[in-house]
């Protein structure tokens, strides 16, 4: 019989003795001291992106997990039906792959105080030129996209 999810173990223990705790559906890996996520949107979403984009969201997920943050690229480019099935704006950015949204794995985006957005959208403006959602008129804190860029 197939094991049932209750039956997994909640963490593994690696060769060096680390141990990576299970967080709901992710299965965390430890291997040499870095942190790799079995279920991590991260690296498809970034490859799903315009080169400039692309550039900008690993430059930012790479800087936020040298600080111990696990910062994870949660949305890239979108079909017109996924942007639809979303709730995506009519004229997305995501639409043309100059887009993404992020997230802090193990927390929903408004469990995040709102100075820690304008820390990580500021220093995304300053170091990549991104445009971060948290100054749209209808803030979207967890979205940066190139318009600041190309515009
Ligand atoms: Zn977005």
């Amino acid at each position: 019989m197939p094991k049932q999810p209750t039956d997994l173990p909640t963490e593994i223990v690696d060769n060096s003795g680390g141990v990576a705790h299970l967080v709901s559906h992710w299965t965390p890996v430890k291997t040499r001291g870095a942190q790799i996520l079995m279920n991590d949107p991260t690296i498809a979403a970034i490859m799903s992106l315009d080169p400039v984009a692309a550039r900008a969201a690993l430059g930012l997920v790479i800087a936020a997990r040298r600080a111990g943050v696990p910062l994870m690229v949660i949305s890239g480019r979108r079909s017109p039906e996924v942007n639809r099935q979303v709730g995506g704006a009519p004229a997305s950015w995501h639409l043309t792959g100059q887009a993404f949204d992020v997230q802090v794995l193990g927390y929903t985006r408004d469990e995040i105080p709102a100075e820690w957005w304008e820390q990580l959208g500021a220093y995304a403006e300053q170091h990549f030129g991104l445009s971060w959602g948290g100054r749209f008129s209808d803030p979207d804190v967890n979205h940066f996209d190139l318009r600041g860029v190309l515009a």
